[in-house]
């Protein structure tokens, strides 16, 4: 049995299609906010996308008219520094990743290196300054047996107007033809993300629900990681998609706007 949605003490959001679809403000999203503000249940925004830190998206939330504070967002990048700092805190690394995500990493306590400086791993992110001598030397460092990380899967990363943008997981595919190895993954639909969510609030994995519109990333990684699952049918799942799933989510909602509804009305029935 799930937990009742009264028992949820911190919620893990997706933004795109759960919060917003591209700058649009998806219906009961403003409203969902003030409701967990006015319940003093936690909130953490996480997100898949290594190109842009914390900041960014504190910046695109409150032009929607969220606003949040810089530990309200956990970036896939931010993950992965959190789970290597746990594995070997200082480590010298080797990244394909933007500018913002470099500062992440040296934010972090690692010192970035380049091949020649004998790096402990390969971390790779969503590079949108990736240039082909950094994948060669990543080929390189990795066919000879560096630790291998990447912050995300995604193949693609959508933008409007239907377009796509090659993302991280295009580049492990490329360095996996070169070198037939694989990263180690971090982001959705990896626990390790929830891992990293789990330093940030003091509330167990058993009070926790993951939100999303995503079966196979969102309610894949809720369930893998032991927490509550939500989906919204307000990105990308259409009901039929959810009928013909392998994923069950616990509770399924229009909208966060519907999600915060039914928690305004279970602490109304409370009186809260
Ligand atoms: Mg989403």
């Amino acid at each position: 049995m799930p937990n009742a949605l009264q028992h949820i003490r911190c919620f893990l959001l997706d933004m795109d299609g759960t919060i917003y679809l591209g700058n649009k403000l998806l219906p009961g999203a403003g409203e969902l906010i003030s409701v967990l503000r006015r319940l003093g249940i936690e909130f953490l925004f996480l997100t898949n996308n290594s190109s842009r830190d914390k900041q960014a998206y504190v910046e695109k939330l409150a032009a929607l008219g969220i606003g949040v504070r810089r530990n309200q967002v956990l970036t896939s990048g931010e993950a992965t520094a959190i789970y290597l700092q746990g594995i070997k805190p200082g480590a010298k690394v080797f990244l394909l990743g933007t500018p913002t995500l470099a500062q992440e990493f040296a934010a972090h306590g690692f010192q970035l290196v380049s091949r020649a400086g004998d790096p402990d791993y390969v971390v790779l992110g969503f590079d949108t300054t990736l240039t082909y001598q950094k994948l060669w030397d990543a080929c390189d460092l990795i066919r000879a047996g560096t630790e291998y990380v990447a912050t995300h899967p995604d193949f693609n990363c959508p933008l409007e107007g239907g377009k796509y943008m090659p993302d991280a997981g295009a580049m492990i595919a490329f360095i996996e033809a070169s070198t037939g190895r694989r990263p180690k993954v971090i982001g959705k639909p990896n626990r390790e993300i929830v891992e990293a969510a789990l330093t940030w609030t003091r509330v167990g994995r058993e009070e926790i629900a993951m939100v999303g519109d995503r079966l196979y990333t969102d309610i894949a990684m809720g369930k893998e990681a032991g927490l509550t699952s939500i989906l919204v049918l307000s990105g990308e799942t259409r009901q039929e998609d959810l009928e013909r799933s392998q994923f069950r989510p616990d509770y399924v909602f229009a909208s966060v706007g519907q999600l915060a509804e039914a928690l305004s009305r279970e602490a109304d029935d409370r009186g809260d």
